[in-house]
């Protein structure tokens, strides 16, 4: 009997059990950060000094455990970016 009622609750329970994603937030960038590494680049590419469709890149991403830390930051143009991005 004792048998039984524990392992009806048990089956009940599996229902309620998730699989647990590995999901990485990617935590917006503090603007002090930004302004550090904007002035830091000049206010251009640090790779090909173009100064259009600039964007913040994490030179280690996040994914690799890189933080939204001012060293961790690099500014780039579009571009180089995307040859960054495809290398990986
Ligand atoms: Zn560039």
């Amino acid at each position: 009997m004792a048998d039984s009622v524990s392992r009806w609750f048990g089956a009940s329970g599996t229902r309620s059990v998730r699989a647990t994603r590995p999901y990485l937030r990617r935590e917006p960038l503090n603007q002090t950060v930004k302004d550090l590494v904007w002035n830091r680049a000049g206010g251009r590419c640090e790779y090909c000094a173009s100064n259009e469709f600039l964007e913040f890149d994490h030179i280690v991403p996040v994914s690799r455990g890189g933080s939204n830390t001012y060293r961790n930051i690099q500014l780039l143009c579009q571009t180089c970016n995307r040859r960054k991005g495809s290398r990986l």
